[in-house]
């Protein structure tokens, strides 16, 4: 059920979009919109917004809004719907084994909604296969922490953002991404004198502001960490008290850093970075005790992207500089609730509350959820996933949240396999989604409820668990996620595993299993909400996990971890690890001699399907543009504000023009935002390979080899 508060009712809630997760209070206008304010005692933001949080109130129309299910193009009720979708699914798993069957689900679903898709995915219909958007976003720094930490485990809080000396950006364009962590970063500038340095090949707005900007080479993150890492054994900079109490495998690291960048000289020619810049940056490092190394997409969305965590985690292991104020490595997290997936286990790679698949933890999972088809293994990560369905091994997929056939790379090779499918369900907002819209034979699509009409919790980068709450009325038919998901898994004859009567209940449960058994050697533990009442739900939030365990005196949760030097592996020590040398995953061409990198704009968050609603968003990039340097668009006949068609081996996109001297010779840049809904031709994901990383699964989405042409506007 959705509460609506009387108009005129501040309601307390989490902004929808990045990571960042900060408190909003909306105050609805009993008309259908809201008037919106950054929420003071919320400790992401303190009553700060960016430009996308303060135009939410702009976003809310339900202009295009999907009100209605739809079966195969024809609005039916709900009983028609869901008994299509228990039907296809049933059907699917008895002709072709519960292992045709996937779930795609997002970074946007609450923690309570994907807690359900993912309980009755892996432990009731049987399929492994359940990943998830947060692939393109987060998954290389998961696999990372894993590595290193033996959890997928961020060891700090905004509050090291406060503390550090010294910041440091890898693959991160903080100001626009996450802005309100970037005006802390500026704060900490103008009250500690906290020096910011930025590493992209691109030099984005937080570059611009940076003391220090180091424009490598594309994709040779591991080279400028493997020479940092020898430069502070050289320099006599080690911690080795920590490396010896709390680590293992530093010998190894270092011979395989050596042999990657074995001097400043070797760094410089490995990145395209004079010495002069890497020597600075590697002796501001090596002096300054509190350096949080914060890194994001560019690092993360890279056929090495875990290596590139790895390399970045090891200078802070070398150095002891993890688990204290202002000091270790931060992932930062793109969507708002890519940790809440990662909590309830929605990446095909875990299971469970942070467990994977050792054979107790199997076993545990078993029997707390009485699961009857417990998967044992792991399934297909998105980009193998939707490779399947070419293949035709999937046969029925739920896509959940996202709009995968704008962003998945080959996406329209995705978009022509569909019609494979046997059964095809897509729980949307937006009717007028490209997903949405690709909807043929034996499709369903069901109307989901937006923000500011949902209930639930998201958790941000700082493992901060923070409510989204309604203030505004369920449109049309639209329902919660975790309710659908519900009433399909009831229909299936799993009543008693999904009898759900709140989504506090959905939340309860969802606790209980973090504290299932969980001796202490599980990072995730937030037991001590297990039996939060539905008031305290919705007054209590937010918590930063780990909480105390349950029955122990006071709530609050560790804003820190290992602090004490101990981690989740089985010895309770990190470890380092031998990275790759750097190496792109595609080797540019005679036919394809650039290298095409993709990201965000200031003002528009994902497919757009929110934020291209509010026109003073839309002002700050009006159309979708490609950015060259001007080295290359003279030859080509490429001119500022021209049209221009890229493509690659595996599509093309037509975009406007932008020359500019802040990406380097050889680079394209063009944004991940527009789709068919929005432009013509502009979308990201039908020129991008997204060849994975071997461990994290990560699709490369920042180096596919390219070429770009003018033409002429029709
Ligand atoms: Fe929303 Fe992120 Fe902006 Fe905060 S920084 S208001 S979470 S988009």
């Amino acid at each position: 059920t959705v509460q609506v508060p009387e108009p005129s009712s501040v309601v307390r809630t989490t902004c929808p979009y990045c990571g960042v997760g900060c408190g909003v209070l909306a105050t609805p206008d009993g008309q259908g919109g809201a008037g919106i304010a950054g929420d003071p005692e919320h400790p992401a933001n303190f009553g700060r917004l960016c430009s996308k949080g303060s135009a939410l109130g702009e976003t809310l129309s339900l202009e295009n809004r999907l009100l209605h299910p739809m079966l195969d193009g024809t609005r039916v009720s709900w009983e028609q719907a869901l008994g299509a979708v228990a039907g296809g699914l049933r059907r699917t798993a008895e002709r072709h084994g519960p292992e045709s069957i996937a779930f795609y689900l997002s970074g946007q679903l609450l923690t309570e909604d994907y807690y359900v898709a993912n309980k009755l995915a892996k432990g009731f219909l049987g399929t492994p296969h359940v990943d998830t958007n947060s692939r393109l976003c987060m998954s290389s720094a998961v696999a990372a922490h894993r590595r290193a930490f033996g959890s997928d485990t961020v060891p700090g809080c905004y509050e090291d953002l406060d503390e550090a000396d010294v910041i440091v950006l890898v693959g991160s364009n903080t100001a626009w991404c996450h802005p309100i962590l970037f005006r802390r970063m500026v704060d900490a500038r103008t009250k500690r004198g906290t020096k910011l340095v930025v590493i992209d090949p691109r030099r984005t707005q937080t570059g611009e502001e940076a003391d220090l900007f180091l424009g490598l080479r594309p994709g040779t993150d591991t080279a400028l960490f493997s020479g940092l890492l020898v430069h502070l054994a050289d320099r006599g900079a080690l911690d080795q008290r920590f490396i010896a109490e709390h680590t293992a495998g530093f010998d190894t690291a270092l011979d395989r850093a050596r042999a990657i960048a074995p001097s400043i000289a070797a760094t410089a020619l490995a990145t395209g970075l004079p010495e002069a810049e890497i020597g600075g940056f590697f002796d501001l490092f090596a002096r300054t005790p509190r350096v949080v190394t914060a890194f994001s997409q560019g690092a993360n969305q890279s056929a090495q992207g875990t290596d590139k965590g790895n390399a970045i985690i090891n200078c802070h292991l070398a150095t002891g500089r993890i688990g204290q104020p202002g000091m270790g490595p931060f992932s930062l997290t793109g969507q708002p609730n890519a940790m809440g997936g990662r909590e309830v286990g929605g990446l095909a790679n875990m299971l469970a509350a942070h467990m994977h698949f050792a054979p107790e933890e199997v076993d545990r999972v078993r029997r707390f959820w009485g699961a009857p088809r417990i998967i044992t293994g792991e399934g297909m990560k998105a980009v193998a996933l939707f490779e399947a369905i070419e293949r035709g091994k999937i046969k029925a997929l739920w896509v959940m949240g996202t709009n995968p056939l704008v962003s998945m790379p080959r996406a329209d090779a995705i978009r022509a396999s569909l019609r494979r499918l046997d059964l095809y369900v897509v729980s949307e907002v937006m009717a007028d989604s490209d997903t949405a819209r690709a909807a043929g034979r034996r499709t369903v699509l069901l109307p989901a409820l937006a923000w500011g009409e949902k209930n639930g919790t998201v958790t941000n980068s700082e493992r901060r668990i923070s409510r989204q709450r309604s203030f505004l009325k369920a449109p049309g038919e639209a329902r919660p996620d975790w309710a659908i998901l519900s009433d399909v898994a009831r229909r299936l004859g799993h009543g008693r595993g999904f009898s759900y009567l709140s989504v506090a209940a959905v939340f309860r449960e969802h606790a209980a299993l973090s504290a299932f058994e969980n001796n202490g050697t599980r990072d995730f533990d937030i037991g001590a909400l297990s039996d939060i009442s539905d008031g305290a739900y919705t007054t209590n939030l937010p918590v930063q996990w780990p909480l105390p365990k349950r029955g122990s005196a006071g709530t609050r949760g560790r804003t820190r971890l290992f602090a004490d030097g101990r981690f989740f592996t089985f010895d309770q020590r990190a470890r380092f690890v031998a990275v790759q040398p750097p190496a792109l995953a595609q080797d540019t061409s005679a036919a394809y001699p650039l290298v095409l990198n993709t990201g965000r704009v200031r003002d528009h968050w994902h497919t757009m399907t929110r934020t291209g609603k509010s026109q003073r968003l839309s002002a700050h990039r009006a159309v979708p543009f490609c950015e060259i340097h001007p080295d290359d668009a003279g030859p080509l006949g490429l001119v500022d504000g021209g049209l221009c068609e890229v493509a690659s081996e595996h599509g093309g996109a037509e975009l406007e023009v932008m020359v500019t001297e802040g990406v380097r010779p050889g680079s394209l840049f063009m944004p991940m935002h527009w789709s068919d809904a929005t432009a013509s031709r502009a979308r990201v994901g039908a020129v991008v390979r997204g060849v994975p990383d071997p461990v994290s699964g990560q699709p490369e989405l920042k180096a596919t080899p390219a070429r770009v042409r003018p033409v002429a506007y029709r």
